[in-house]
């Protein structure tokens, strides 16, 4: 259908999962559509994960994994040889194809597929960028109003929330008033912040996951000579990849598993692969296809349980970083410039000029360290009632999006066809990506957006 009212699509939130979906709504859709994307800064494809400038972070997955189509797997690798992206890279002795590139380059792929999807459109297509935060959203009769902290409004048919990730939730002290001090960065992705710490200063990194492990390397690519002290309750650090092997397939994709049997296979399979010399990560590699699956699968008690005992110890096997920045990591913990406390935290205080950390740890030389600056690296907020987001307050305040049962992210259908408080259904607004954490598990890294920004693409060009 070439005549008639076009369709209006709004896409809130630019990051990689918004664009990946605008990318594959240019390349698909045959009938006249309008199609605003917004964003409210210039971070477009990029969001918090590709809009670093630091060399130092590079992507947790390999090259030929992080294609933006399902269909065409060496779309990333042939940008990266197009651009000659290996001549302006560290040397980590893997071909790139299996190499891990600096997580820039990924916000300069995703950027280019973008404008190249813009510049190929078909002239029926009309498509904008509005660089806007949206505070606010109305329900009408099937169409929205989208409202902007500027006053001005949009409408739209059909609305996706590809609003991604959040900063981390401060942890609850006694002395909260710390946390409108200056030594206070909530932020970790913000690279001015981070910038303006002094060499000599000596840091407190909360949390241990890939997000402490970035700002550990971007300190120390910026000088910073003071000890770094991270502390999480468990002290571990992610594990790292280790040579790439296919693993074959040993879960039984059709049958449904408990949590108890789907550990039980697991950990066979671990174990049958240790005995013959083989490593545990591509055990857990060859899962992924399998583990939307297995967690929707899942009872609500499994999930609550995986939640509370298992994530910890499955993010750090799941999520690995690259062995050349486990290299690094290691020297920086074998100097002793950088180390790891396994405790939690009871309060910050500000004392002549210097951050007093307290801490519940067994280890006493560090129940009580000065630092110069905190850091913040706990992982993102999920729980939406408590986001701190106008757009996101306000939509829950009017129950047109709720917090899914195990308040991971929205309560959404697994297409992304976003559940109200009410209980239904819409068919015509969605979200993609990290919001859907709680019903997917598996929502948050590239291989398992691009799946859904193709699948959403295909849903939202019904007319
Ligand atoms: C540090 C980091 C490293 C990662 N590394 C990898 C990796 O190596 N490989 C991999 O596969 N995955 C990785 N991931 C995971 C994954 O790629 C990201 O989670 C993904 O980029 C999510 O994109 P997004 O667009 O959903 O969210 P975001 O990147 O958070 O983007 C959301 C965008 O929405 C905008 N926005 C939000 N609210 C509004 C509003 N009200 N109005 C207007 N605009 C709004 C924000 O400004 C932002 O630009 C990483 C994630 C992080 C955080």
């Amino acid at each position: 259908m070439l005549t008639g009212k076009p369709l209006n699509i709004a896409i809130i939130g630019g990051g990689a999962s918004g664009a990946l979906t605008v990318i594959q709504l240019l390349q698909n859709i045959n009938f006249p559509v309008s199609i605003k994307l917004i964003n409210k800064d210039q971070s477009i494809g990029r969001g918090f994960a590709y809009s670093t400038n630091c060399p130092q972070h590079l992507l947790n997955v390999r090259t030929n994994n992080m294609s933006l189509f399902p269909d065409k797997p060496n779309h990333f690798i042939e940008w990266a040889k197009k651009n000659n992206i290996e001549s302006l890279i560290e040397k980590s002795g893997l071909p790139l194809e299996d190499d891990f590139l600096p997580r820039m380059y990924y916000g300069d792929y995703i950027h280019d597929t973008l404008n190249e999807a813009i510049s190929n459109k078909k002239p029926f297509i009309d498509f904008e960028i509005v660089q806007k935060e949206a505070f606010d959203m109305d329900a009408d009769n099937g169409s929205y109003t989208i409202k902007f902290t500027d006053q001005s409004e949009t409408k739209a048919d059909k609305v996706v929330l590809a609003i991604g990730n959040f900063l981390p939730t401060n942890i609850p002290i006694p002395n909260e008033a710390f946390y409108g001090s200056a030594s206070y960065i909530r932020h970790p992705y913000d690279s001015n912040l981070l910038n303006a710490i002094k060499p000599d200063e000596e840091v407190l990194i909360i949390g241990t996951g890939l997000t402490s492990v970035d700002v550990v390397l971007q300190l120390k690519a910026n000088g910073i000579r003071g000890k770094i002290t991270a502390i999480s309750r468990n002290g571990y650090l992610p594990h790292h990849h280790v040579e790439k092997v296919k693993h074959p397939v040993y879960i039984d994709g059709g049958a449904n598993y408990s949590l108890h049997e789907a550990l039980s296979v697991i950990r066979k399979e671990i174990k049958a692969a240790g005995s013959k010399g083989m490593h545990w990560p591509n055990v857990i590699d060859a899962l992924r296809p399998f583990n939307q699956k297995l967690w929707i699968g899942f009872s609500d008690k499994d999930k609550k349980l995986f939640v509370r005992k298992l994530s910890p110890a499955w993010n750090i096997s799941r999520h690995r970083m690259a062995g050349a920045i486990y290299n690094k990591i290691t020297a920086l913990l074998n100097s002793g410039n950088f180390e790891i406390v396994k405790g939690g935290l009871k309060n910050l205080t500000s004392e002549n000029g210097r951050v007093r950390v307290d801490l519940n740890t067994k280890d006493t030389a560090h129940s009580s360290i000065y630092v110069d600056r905190v850091i913040n690296c706990s992982g993102p907020q999920t729980d939406y009632e408590k986001v701190e987001i106008p757009l996101l307050k306000n939509l829950v305040a009017k129950g047109i999006i709720g917090p899914d049962p195990l308040r991971l992210g929205i309560n959404a259908t697994p297409d992304g066809a976003i559940i109200s408080r009410s209980g239904a259904t819409s068919p015509t607004l969605f979200t993609l990506g990290p919001p859907l954490r709680g019903i997917l598990w598996e929502s948050i890294a590239m291989p398992e957006i691009r799946e859904q920004a193709e699948k959403l693409a295909l849903i939202l060009g019904r007319e």
